[in-house]
């Protein structure tokens, strides 16, 4: 992938599952991270990554990481901005509280990060006529509704709005700003879900309805996250890209099977 070494690049959720693993594929690229996540005891993500005890919704902890970000690297080139939660159910039985929890991290933690992001990025020269990258993690969710999700897709479609404009708005000034939406990916966040009791049933439904009939791996939305921080995406902006097995490709119905071309 090209354009990524020596790059800094903040990423957050960088403790866990799909930020875990764009952490260790920009270190392989060459890039120089620095990780943020609200976990006490982040995995070992190698001598040159250091992770960063925070909160994404606390704005001066999040200036603070931009700020290790651009005292190593010179610079903050990009940002995977990957700290989530899961929640939801339905609207008539939810509480305040959980609705407030979902759309607060998920939701005003994309605003606090991009907000520390853009501040810095705006500020900084261009190279190769760009300032600088932001990815986003909303979901299939954030794209089409889901049973019981409520707060986590209203976070998720706000994701993917809130990419949009930022794009709209920083690209003038030579920023990409970018979504990814991935399917269901096999992550501690995915295990809470599904260890949901009655979800044994669901979830054959959610792998089938994924076209390659498998959950995705994080390495997998890494490598996309990756692409869009890279010049090979220099054209890249504004976009939610699903990277989704197919999930959003249409329904199937198991139509497949009845024509003979399912699972073999
Ligand atoms: P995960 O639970 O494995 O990792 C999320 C990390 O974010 C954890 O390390 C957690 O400590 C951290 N975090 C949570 N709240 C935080 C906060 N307030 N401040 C700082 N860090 C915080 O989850 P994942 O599956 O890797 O999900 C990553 C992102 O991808 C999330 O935004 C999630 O909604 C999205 N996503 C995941 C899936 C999936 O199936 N796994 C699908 C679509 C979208």
């Amino acid at each position: 992938m090209n354009g990524l070494v020596g790059k800094g690049v903040l990423v957050t959720g960088a403790a866990s599952g799909i930020g875990e693993a764009t952490v260790r594929r920009l270190v392989a690229e060459g890039a120089t991270v620095v990780g943020m996540d609200l976990a006490a005891d982040p995995p070992d993500l190698g001598d040159t990554v250091t992770v960063l005890r925070g909160d994404v919704l606390d704005g001066s902890s999040v200036r603070a990481a931009v700020e290790e970000v651009v005292e190593r690297a010179g610079r903050l080139d990009g940002v995977v901005h990957s700290a989530g939660v899961g929640g939801g159910g339905p609207v008539h039985l939810l509480p305040d509280e959980e609705w407030d929890r979902v759309i607060d991290v998920n939701l005003t933690g994309t605003f606090v990060v991009m907000r520390a992001a853009l501040t810095q990025m705006t500020a900084q020269e261009r190279v190769h006529g760009e300032r600088g990258a932001i990815v986003t993690l909303s979901s299939i969710e954030g794209l089409e509704g889901t049973a019981g999700g409520s707060a986590y897709n209203a976070s998720k479609g706000g994701v993917v709005l809130l990419t949009k404009n930022a794009a709209i708005d920083y690209g003038p000034s030579g920023i990409r700003v970018n979504a990814i939406c991935p399917g269901f990916i096999e992550t501690p966040l995915f295990d809470s879900v599904m260890g949901l009791a009655g979800m044994d049933g669901p979830r054959e439904g959610l792998r089938h309805e994924h076209k390659l009939r498998r959950f995705g791996r994080p390495d997998e939305v890494a490598a996309v996250a990756a692409f869009l921080l890279s010049s090979d995406a220099g054209f890249v902006s504004g976009q939610a890209i699903a990277v989704d097995g197919g999930y959003t490709a249409g329904r199937d119905h198991q139509i497949t099977d009845l024509m003979g071309l399912g699972e073999q």
